[in-house]
């Protein structure tokens, strides 16, 4: 599902590449990393994706956020996510999951990228947000 590119803001530019699926952390039920590119300026974020159900929130809650990244830390990243044989697993050992799930409990995307979060954004149409 494509979303607003921060950079070039052309609506459904910015398309989600990979997602690592982490399960609960840092307070949340449900979190993905997700490696995203412009289609139409080459822009390159990290996106973290987290939701919280119940508890004293209403309904449910998420929480969206992008993170710029330069050339060479969208590489690393890439080859980072390679490693694993299944994003979708949460239960899964391996390398990548290991390292992501030690950011996200810091709630640490500071290592990766250096610039300001933004908030990712869907064309306003579809009016349901979901990963
Ligand atoms: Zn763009
Ligand atoms: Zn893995």
């Amino acid at each position: 599902m494509p979303f607003e590119c921060p950079q070039c803001q052309v609506k459904n530019s910015l398309q989600i590449l990979t997602t690592l699926e982490l399960g609960p952390a840092a307070g949340a039920d449900e979190t993905m990393i997700q490696l995203t590119e412009c289609s139409h300026c080459e822009f390159q974020a990290l996106a973290i994706y987290q939701e919280s159900r119940g508890g004293a929130l209403e309904g449910e809650a998420f929480s969206h956020q992008g993170y710029p990244l330069a050339k060479e830390q969208f590489q690393l990243l890439t080859d980072l996510f390679r490693v694993c044989p299944d994003g979708f697993k949460r239960m899964c050992g391996c390398q990548a999951h290991q390292e992501l799930a030690r950011h996200a409990a810091l709630q640490d995307w500071v290592a990766f990228s250096q610039k300001n979060p933004f908030t990712m954004k869907l064309a306003p149409r579809s009016g349901h947000h979901a990963p």
